[in-house]
């Protein structure tokens, strides 16, 4: 009797500890998704970029600079004005390192500082305020002018003399966008033609078409086109000037950007004018070298630990193709394989049988590559809010778990199926919080676990975990009331013969638990 009570105190804690997990985790990761997309990740070293030395760009009179945000490397080559000036100029590869997110690689464009360097790795609708200072390079040109077409924020960070449009109602908001849409262009010419020092548009519709309809759309195509005949306008106006074309990223096919994939990172840049050779290719460059060249044309100075170099010297010693990705903190990287090595040997303990093994955890992960593809921070599953359709990316998955805890019940004890299905993936969690320095930001401090490749895993693993937690509970409870209802009706044993049956052996396992 004290054993069946065990059995049902057992079975209630764990049916309250799994339910617990599986509401907590997916609130968990809403505010983790939340963190990356909302603060800063604590500075930290940028990716190491070959050594070498040349001269720079002299100053120039007028530097003009166009970013078009979110045309892919692919798309800018088929642009008539664009290639033009490539080719009057230097067609450059330029990498933007990680993560691909407009702001913060624009504020590495006019900083030489890595998103790594600044800790600024996202900030959705959150404008610098006060804007960058004299770190920068358009607080150290008098008279700087940016133009943006839309979502003005992103200029008004930087620190130009002059940022347009204004703010509106917030610093994230632009005042009056409806006229500012059939004023902007005009605005941009102007602004283009004038003699002063630094100027700079910024096109947004690019982008907006690829996060809408995606990379492979006709309306990203067509507004790829609309952008490169403003390009087109725009360079005949200042035809003495140096300029540079720019873009800050590419797009998934259905749309999206973040992440490090490397046609999504690696996109094109031009550069043309007085002290350019026609005809100049480069391997990869990285953004901020863009940047030296930008600082040197207009006579500011990068900051000391700016890994911007010299526009020759970045031409003669291109960057590999991932050098652009900043290394694992080595810390984190050694915590978090401690902290898988230990689920692994719980995971071994509580194993014993291969049956007893947790093979949903790779079916699941498979599943999720299979299906949805390598997690990157360019895709919506890592943000979206709903888990249903991650749950039936995981389904077969989650079946395996059902019925590896029904049978395991039958033949070890709880605590035992427990450890053996989920000890594997509770620790890979850990480890995936660990290496991505996530766990001040479970703890409630507002700070971005953003690190390249492992970050993005989150979402999806908070999920997965949650689900099997779920999964476990149902299987669990469906075993114990099962077999309750097979117990409180025992076939009778027929009364007229007596008992003489050997009594069969318990044909279970010996468990030394
Ligand atoms: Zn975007």
């Amino acid at each position: 009797m004290t054993k069946r009570i065990a059995i049902v105190v057992a079975t209630l804690v764990t049916l309250v500890g799994l339910g617990v997990t599986a509401w907590f985790l997916p609130r968990l990761r809403r505010s983790v998704i939340h963190d990356i997309t909302t603060w800063d990740a604590p500075p930290g070293d940028p990716a190491p970029l070959p050594a070498a030395t040349g001269p720079g760009l002299a100053a120039v009179p007028k530097t003009r600079v166009i970013l078009v945000d979110g045309l892919s490397e692919e798309h800018a080559r088929t642009l008539p004005a664009w290639s033009d000036v490539c080719k009057r100029g230097a067609r450059l590869r330029v990498d933007v390192g990680f993560p691909s997110v407009s702001l913060p690689v624009e504020v590495e464009l006019w900083s030489g500082l890595t998103q790594q360097q600044t800790g600024i790795v996202f900030r959705s609708g959150r404008p610098l305020n006060p804007p960058l200072d004299r770190r920068g390079i358009p607080a150290q040109v008098p008279g700087s002018i940016a133009i943006a077409e839309d979502h003005g924020y992103l200029v008004r960070s930087l620190g130009f003399s002059v940022a347009e449009p204004a703010a509106g109602a917030t610093p994230a908001k632009d005042a009056d966008p409806a006229a500012w849409e059939q004023r902007w262009q005009a605005r941009a010419r102007e602004v283009v033609a004038s003699d002063t020092r630094l100027a700079f548009i910024h096109i947004l519709r690019v982008d907006t078409a690829g996060h809408k309809q995606g990379a492979t759309s006709d309306a990203y195509r067509q507004a790829a086109t609309d952008a490169d005949g403003m390009i087109a306008e725009l360079v005949a106006l200042a035809p003495e000037a140096r300029w540079f074309l720019l873009s800050d990223h590419g797009h998934r096919p259905e749309g999206g950007h973040g992440g490090e994939e490397p046609y999504i990172r690696q996109v094109e840049a031009c550069v043309a004018g007085p002290g350019i050779a026609a005809g100049t290719t480069s391997g990869l460059v990285h953004m901020v070298d863009v940047s030296r060249a930008i600082a040197d044309s207009t006579g500011a100075t990068l900051d000391r630990t700016s890994r911007g170099r010299p526009f020759s010297a970045a031409l003669a010693a291109p960057l590999a193709d991932d050098q652009a990705i900043p290394p694992l903190p080595l810390h984190q990287g050694a915590l978090a394989i401690f902290a898988l090595v230990a689920g692994l040997a719980a995971s071994t303990w509580g194993v014993r049988r291969w049956w007893l093994a947790p093979l949903w955890f790779p079916i699941a992960c498979a599943s999720l590559l299979a299906i949805r593809g390598e997690p990157t921070l360019s895709m919506r599953l890592v943000y979206e809010g709903s888990g249903r359709i991650a749950a039936v990316t995981w389904l077969p998955a989650l079946l395996v778990l059902g019925g590896s805890v029904w049978f395991g019940l039958g033949r070890a004890t709880l605590g035992r199926v427990l450890v053996a299905q989920l000890a594997l993936p509770a620790s890979a969690l850990a480890a995936l919080l660990t290496a991505t320095g996530a766990w001040p930001a479970v703890l409630g401090e507002d700070v971005a676990p953003v690190v390249p490749r492992y970050t993005a895993w989150l979402s999806p693993l908070m999920l997965m975990v949650s689900h099997a937690a779920g999964a476990f509970a149902l299987a669990l409870l469906a075993r114990r009331v099962l077999r309750r209802s097979d117990r409180s009706a025992p076939p009778a044993p027929p009364r007229s013969e007596p008992v003489a049956e050997p009594s069969t052996p318990d044909r279970r396992p010996k468990d030394p638990s």
